[in-house]
This record gives C-alpha cells, sequence and structure tokens, in this order.
C-alpha cells in the first residue's frame, strides 16, 4: 500500500520568521507527525526543521523536499504549536528558535561547510605555482581542513567567493558538506530477558543458572546489573543466547538526576485559609482559564496548598507545571513534591546535563508523569493536558531570559493557561506591581493567606540607621553594635544567623589612594571588585580578571585603596568576630561548581552552618525553621538602579529577606541596615505592608506613564565602534520619529524616549546605546514594531552594530 504524498509546515532552526513548506517522500510520510523534527534542504545547507502539522493548498512544483525524520516519536505535543506561535509573534522572534529554545540542548543536526587541500593543492602549494594569498590559503588547510570562516579569522582579510571557486574548479581544493550536531542522544543499556522459561537447566554451571534465576525474578534485567553479581556474566550471557535461553536486547533507559531517595511525607491538614485557597482555585479548574494571584505572607503555607491543587489536578486527569525561580528552590520543591508525590515528579533547569534534560522531557512526553518542577524554561514543559500552572514567587526577575529569546515566564504561563483553558496560579509574598494591579482591575481573581501556619508570628523588624556611624572606622560601620549583640545572643542560644548583602567579593570599590582613580575594567565602563579569595580583581559584566597585584593603570602607584564591601568581607569579619562558629555564604562564586548550593542547604537543614552570608541567593523563599535573625547589612544597594523598578525591587528583596526568619517555633528577628532610614520602599519593607507599598507606588507609575499603566519595547544596540554605534542610533531613533509622524494612528498612542547611551555605556568592549518605546496598550506598540523591524529592515540591520527588541524589558541597565 502507497501512502498518500504529503506536505508538511516546518519551522526551521535558522533566524528566519517564517515557516515553510515541504514534500515528504512517500516512504516517510507515516512517520512525519506533528512535534517531529525533520532534516531539510534549506539554501545550500541541510539543516534541523520542526513539523508545524500538515498544509493544504501547494503549488508542488517549487517545494522541496523533506530528506529525513529525526525522531522516532513526537517531541512536543501539537497542543503546543499555538503557543509557540503566540511566542514567536508577541516577542518578535523567528519561530524555529523559539522551538529550539524550547526543546532540550544539543538534538538538532545541522550541515557544517569544511575546506580541505587536495593532492593538487598539494603540489600547487610545493611549486609555489599560485598567487600569495592561494598560497596562504593551502598554507593553512595543510595543517587541517577548516571552515571558511576560520580562514577569514586567521588571515585578518576577506576572502571572496569567486577567489575560492576559482581554487576548487582548478582542483586545488574541495567542500565538503558534514552533518554535525546531535549530540544529546537517547541512553540506551543492554537488557536480557528469558525466551522460554521451560527450557530444561540442568546441566548448566551455577553461574549460569544464578543469571536465568535473576533474569526469572525479575522478568528482564540489564547486563550492568548482572555483571554487578556475576563478574563473568558478559560472557556467559552470549553462550546463553547462543543455546536459546535468553534474549539480549537494548533498552533505553533514563538518566537519574535526583541522586538520592526521599522518605515520604503525609499531607498536613490544611487551615481555614488554605482550605478556602483550595476550594477557590479549583472551582475554576477544567471549567474556563483563569489567572490567580495567590498573596501569602513568608511562611503562610504556600507550598502546602500547591501540593494539595497539584493531587487534586491529577486526580481528574490533568498535569501539573510549578515554576520556581531558581535551581536552590528547586530542589527544596522538589523534595517536598517527591516526598508527597513519589516518582511521579519530573525536574527541568539548567543544572541538568542535557542527556538528563532530554530524558526529562522524554517522561513528559510520553506522559510518565504528571507533574513537573523546574526553572522559567519548564514553561515549555510538553504536557498535552495541563490543568494548571503554578509560578512560585511570581515577582522574581530570574523569570525575565535576558538574551536570546528574551521572554517572560511568568507571563507565558498565563497565556499558555489562556491557550489550554487552564489554570495559572502565581504566588509571592511581596507579589509583582503588574500582578497585584491585574487583581485589583479585576484581571485576575485574588487569593489570599494573611498568617503564617500554627499562629507563628512575623519577625520583629529594627530598623539601624547607618548614618549615626559614618566615623566609625573599620567594619564596626557595617556589623553595628545592635547587629554584634543580636548575633552573640542568638548563637548563645543554638539558632541560626543569615546576613544578607546583595553584593558579592571582598572590596566592590578599589581606589587608587595616590590619584584617587578607581581600579576600572579595561572591556567595560565599570570597576572591578576584589575577590579575596581568587586573589584577583574581577569583572561582573565581562568576566575580566587582574592579578591582586597589580599597580593602578593610571599613576602606576601600588597603593591601593579597598572601598566597598562585598559578602566576602562579610564572612571573614563573621569569622573574626565569632571565632566558634561555622559561616558559610552562598553567592555566585561560591556555587559554581554543581552541587555546591544544595550542600550549602544541606548544613543549614543539618545545623551544622550557624551564619550564612549571602546576596539575593539567600532572600528566596528558604524555609529553614532556626534561622531566628537576619541581618541586612546595607538595605539601600538596589535604591539608585536607574530604573523605574528600583523601589519595587528593594521593596520585594527586603521584605522576602527578613520572611527568612522565625519560620519555626522559636519568633524571629531582623535587623535592618540603612543610610536611608525615610525611604518609602525600607519603612514599607520594615512594617512588611505590601498594601501601604502598592498604593504609593502605583501612583508614581500612573504619573509617569510607566508599567502597568503602558507597555514597553527597548531596542538594544550595541557595537564595537564607538561612533558606528552612536550613529546607528541617531539614524534609528530618526527612522521611528519618522514612523511616528507619518502615522496618525501612533501620534498619541506611542512615546518614544531615546536615542540614550546605556546606564553602563560599555560592557565587554562594546558600546550601548538604547531606544525605549513606550505604548498604551500592546496592538499599536506591536503594529509600530512591525513597521520598524520588518518593513524597514534594511535601515536596521548594520554590518557593525547589532540591534535586538526587548518586549517587556525588565533590566534597563
Ligand atoms: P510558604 O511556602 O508560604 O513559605 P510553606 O508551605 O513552606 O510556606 O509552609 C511553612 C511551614 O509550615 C512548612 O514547614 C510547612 O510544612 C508547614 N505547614 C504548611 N501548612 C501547614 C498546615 N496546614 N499545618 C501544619 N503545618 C503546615
Ligand atoms: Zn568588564
Ligand atoms: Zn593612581
Amino acid at each position: 500500500m502507497t501512502s498518500p504524498l504529503i506536505y508538511i509546515e516546518v519551522a526551521v532552526a535558522l533566524p528566519v520568521h517564517n515557516t515553510y513548506t515541504y514534500r515528504v517522500p512517500e516512504d516517510l510520510s507515516p512517520l512525519a507527525l506533528t512535534g517531529k523534527r525533520v532534516l531539510v534542504p534549506f539554501g545550500r545547507r541541510r539543516v534541523t526543521g520542526y513539523i508545524l502539522g500538515v498544509c493544504k493548498n501547494i503549488h508542488p512544483e517549487e517545494i522541496k523536499t523533506v530528506l529525513d525524520i529525526l525522531d522516532e516519536s513526537s517531541l512536543f505535543p501539537s497542543s503546543m504549536i499555538p503557543f509557540f506561535r503566540w511566542i514567536a509573534d508577541y516577542y518578535m522572534h523567528p519561530i524555529g528558535d523559539v522551538i529550539k529554545n524550547a526543546l532540550p540542548g544539543g538534538l538538532n543536526v545541522f550541515d557544517d561547510h569544511m575546506v580541505s587541500i587536495t593532492a593538487k593543492g598539494e603540489e600547487a602549494r610545493v611549486e609555489n605555482s599560485v598567487t600569495p594569498l592561494e598560497s596562504e590559503i593551502l598554507n593553512l588547510l595543510t595543517a587541517a581542513p577548516c571552515r571558511l570562516k576560520e580562514l577569514r579569522k586567521k588571515l585578518h582579510q576577506q576572502i571572496p567567493h569567486a577567489l575560492m571557486y576559482a581554487m576548487e574548479d582548478r582542483g586545488h581544493i574541495e567542500h565538503t558538506c558534514k552533518l554535525k550536531g546531535g549530540t544529546t542522544k537517547p541512553k540506551v543499556e543492554r537488557y536480557v530477558a528469558l525466551t522460554d522459561s521451560n527450557m530444561p537447566v540442568d546441566g548448566l554451571s551455577n553461574s549460569r543458572k544464578k543469571i536465568l534465576g535473576m533474569i526469572e525474578a525479575q522478568g528482564e534485567i540489564s547486563v550492568k546489573e548482572l555483571k554487578a553479581v556475576v563478574p563473568s556474566a558478559a560472557k556467559l550471557i552470549k553462550h546463553l543466547e547462543a543455546d536459546g535461553y535468553i534474549s539480549i536486547f537494548n533498552k533505553r533507559v533514563y538518566r537519574d538526576p535526583f541522586g538520592e531517595t526521599i522518605s515520604s511525607d503525609i499531607p498536613h491538614n490544611l487551615t481555614q485559609e488554605q482550605t478556602t485557597v483550595v476550594s477557590t482555585v479549583m472551582a475554576s479548574l477544567g471549567r474556563k482559564f483563569s489567572t490567580c494571584l495567590l498573596t501569602g505572607v513568608t511562611g503562610s503555607g504556600k507550598t502546602e496548598v500547591y501540593m494539595h491543587l497539584a493531587a487534586k489536578a491529577i486526580d481528574g486527569g490533568y498535569s501539573v507545571l510549578v515554576l520556581v525561580p531558581e535551581i536552590a528552590l528547586i530542589s527544596q520543591m522538589e523534595r517536598r513534591f517527591r516526598a508527597r508525590f513519589g516518582e511521579g515528579v519530573a525536574v527541568l533547569h539548567s543544572a541538568l546535563s542535557p542527556g538528563e534534560r532530554y530524558d526529562q522531557w522524554t517522561r513528559i512526553v510520553r506522559g510518565e508523569v504528571a507533574i513537573a518542577i523546574g526553572a522559567r524554561s519548564a514553561v515549555f514543559a510538553p504536557f498535552e493536558n495541563i490543568g494548571i500552572i503554578i509560578v512560585d514567587e511570581e515577582h522574581d526577575t530570574s523569570y525575565k531570559q535576558d538574551g536570546g529569546l528574551r521572554y517572560n515566564a511568568r507571563d507565558l504561563a498565563v497565556v499558555r493557561a489562556k491557550l489550554q483553558n487552564g489554570v495559572a496560579l502565581l504566588g509571592s509574598a511581596t507579589p509583582s506591581l503588574q500582578s497585584y494591579y491585574n487583581f485589583k482591575t479585576n484581571k485576575f481573581k485574588g487569593v489570599a493567606l494573611k498568617k503564617r501556619v500554627e499562629k507563628r508570628p512575623m519577625p520583629k523588624i529594627t530598623m539601624v540607621d547607618l548614618r549615626k556611624n559614618r566615623d566609625v572606622r573599620g567594619i564596626q560601620r557595617f556589623i553595628t553594635p545592635e547587629l554584634h549583640e543580636a548575633m552573640r545572643t542568638t548563637l548563645a542560644r543554638g539558632e541560626q544567623v543569615l546576613l544578607f548583602l546583595n553584593r558579592r567579593g571582598f572590596a566592590s570599590y578599589p581606589v587608587c589612594s595616590a590619584c584617587g582613580e578607581a581600579i576600572q575594567c579595561k572591556n567595560c565602563d565599570i570597576s572591578l571588585t576584589l575577590h579575596q579569595k581568587a586573589n584577583a580583581y574581577k569583572c561582573h559584566y565581562c568576566g575580566f580578571t587582574r592579578a591582586a597585584v597589580s599597580d593602578c593603570k593610571t599613576c602606576g602607584s601600588s597603593k591601593i585603596r579597598l572601598l566597598g564591601l562585598g559578602t566576602e568581607k562579610i564572612e571573614s569579619t563573621v569569622k573574626t568576630l565569632f571565632p566558634d562558629a561555622t559561616v558559610a555564604r552562598m553567592d555566585r562564586d561560591t556555587t559554581r561548581r554543581k552541587g555546591s548550593i544544595i550542600k550549602i542547604l544541606k548544613g543549614l537543614r543539618n545545623q551544622t552552618i550557624d551564619v550564612l552570608v549571602g546576596t539575593q541567593m539567600v532572600a528566596k523563599g528558604h524555609d529553614y525553621p532556626n534561622i531566628t535573625l537576619v541581618g541586612i547589612i546595607c538595605a539601600d544597594l538596589s535604591l539608585n538602579f536607574p530604573d523605574f523598578r528600583a523601589a519595587e525591587r528593594t521593596f520585594q528583596l527586603l521584605a522576602q529577606v527578613a520572611g527568612r526568619a522565625g519560620r519555626g517555633s522559636v519568633p524571629g528577628n531582623v535587623i535592618l541596615q540603612t543610610y536611608n532610614p525615610d525611604h518609602s520602599s525600607i519603612l514599607y519593607a520594615t512594617a512588611q505592608d505590601f498594601e501601604a507599598f502598592y498604593n504609593d507606588e502605583i501612583g508614581f507609575r500612573e504619573n509617569l506613564n510607566y508599567p502597568p499603566f503602558s507597555r514597553m519595547v527597548q531596542l538594544k544596540i550595541s557595537g564595537k565602534n564607538k561612533e558606528k554605534t552612536r550613529d546607528h542610533a541617531q539614524a534609528l531613533g530618526d527612522l521611528c520619529v519618522d514612523l511616528k509622524r507619518n502615522d496618525r494612528s501612533f501620534l498619541r498612542s506611542l512615546e518614544i524616549l531615546g536615542p540614550i547611551e546605556a546606564p553602563i555605556p560599555k560592557i565587554a568592549r562594546h558600546y550601548r546605546w538604547q531606544i525605549l518605546l513606550k505604548g498604551r496598550s500592546v496592538k499599536p506598540l506591536h503594529g509600530f514594531l512591525h513597521k520598524v523591524w520588518f518593513e524597514n529592515r534594511a535601515a536596521v540591520q548594520n554590518r557593525d552594530v547589532k540591534v535586538v527588541l526587548d518586549v517587556d524589558p525588565f533590566f534597563m541597565i
């Protein structure tokens, strides 16, 4: 039977905005299912594409043919395709790249063009019968075949395509195309099973009998397991197979990212408040799309609510997606969910190896698990039938991806719930202004947990004015007598202390004592931070490193004053002040290695750590009941950011970190040190009064027409050449102004701010400019962007200057 000829819509994994139609050869057509990958010709090369569905209305003459189908089964269900299309449209990002971003990495294959020298070319090289440039090229190629791009780089000059073709025609070089990539693969292991359990075993050796016994007991067993018991198993099974006892085959297995087993727990009986939340959310499940905002003070039992909801959704035949802002918290959430739901939980985050991620992904697509927990990229988990998407700590900025596909997973969770008729539940003790506004304007339903469980009191916050210590020299300026005393009594009671400072390193502002110049990064407009343990100055933006013994680059003096503090300095001070206490530090420097975060958190849980010093990594939803004192070293660091969200971030960070105190039976204390005791963000955080903060801040946003009262898109312009970058930014700005002037519909609905130089004008040798577009709503903004981005492609694109779009930008520096 021949299958009908079919045509499919394919999104190729390249930066192109369109999708393309391909013909599927008859022998492959039964396999060409939506959600699988295909290998297709595209221009001169072969690339991976994703099948989005079957096409009708075709002009068969122009259509190319699929070369291969790359997956045994679909990588994502067809119900996700509208979601992918939505993302591509909203963020104006190539759809193939959207899907590539969603899928586990390392799967795709693509053509790699290499140039190599032929025997004839070698002769010509030796005889030196070619031009100097050709001779240089041939010399380079004798070492190894090479990509054209590399060739250009090595020769520091443009090589005309015509020259390459001429050399190829003369037979001196040849082009080869080789498929590369596809490094992530299913893991298979050798397995054995009995062919016939009635075979006589008399006369077999004991080892053979033992092997057969083991197989019989388990049905099938891996060769690896057999070898562990019978070392010669590898050889013996071959004989057993030859004699017809057993069959040996390959079986797909999953790599195990968990490592340890977790004992199960028993659900708590919900409090009255928790019960109300669960039933309100359940009222929407399976009926129609809705978004609920759960505001629950720190320690009010939100996680318990999530688990109850998950259990109910699963009972109803739905799957559940839980998003958590970062890995340390995922591991905590994962532990609690696995204790409750056992093996039915998949995890997705960046600390998994590509293979582990692929396996977790497969468990989800195959419907083997009903719950997935992960960081922002888990919003793409390939569930068919999502009932509920939970976004924990929804205010957290790590939901925003700041590079490549610049999406916000919190927003996408709501979009996905809407497209799949599910419920989105956003939870936080300190909701984002955006979400709270949506609740106030009835776009979101509101549910609340106002009390901590078991009547535990909220922590008591004491503010300490750092200004009175201005003249104190040394570290006493930052470990004030109040904080010092509180630490002493807390440690004496055998309880734990958390110290928070949102800046890593030892000294963040090293300055030359002789000439007064700050020690600057050579690639960025920013000062270097001294890292004592690494014995080096480091740039936190580009990674540039300089030896700690370096002299001042301006005057050559070796006397450097180490101004500005960081977590490393606090850690070493605490060690001096409390020599008997075990002090640990959690920031990006101490958590680079895989597993290091988990190790620190374990130390907290087992109480082998007395004092933990950390950056915002410690501020987030951790639950450690024996922490009874939180010290905020300097509450002001994020206040002066050139960003309209600075006050919001500061409030959230302070309220969150304060919420780490007193989560067990002993009440908590917080000492908040600040230079700005009258600043509203700090006052509201001290009072732990979100509502008051909101009422204040929302007025400011409305007056200045900032989100949530407007939508923003940022054009980020950067390039290596200072003048060219500036000129292109100006030209782009002029284009925007012209487009606005020529279309009356934009006149009142759209504002163009800039171009301006970015707050950090140079990072990693790239000069940076910005244009900010503010629209009253999404529609005019998108209409305008389409004009700029698609209809004026030539004016936007530039060889030396890169322009990227950031829709709903978060990081304005
Ligand atoms: P949140 O996520 O809001 O910070 P958690 O869910 O972590 O709060 O709950 C805080 C603590 O209270 C946890 O140790 C949890 O086990 C416990 N807890 C939660 N709900 C209940 C309940 N209904 N009864 C008793 N203990 C509870
Ligand atoms: Zn730098
Ligand atoms: Zn100097």
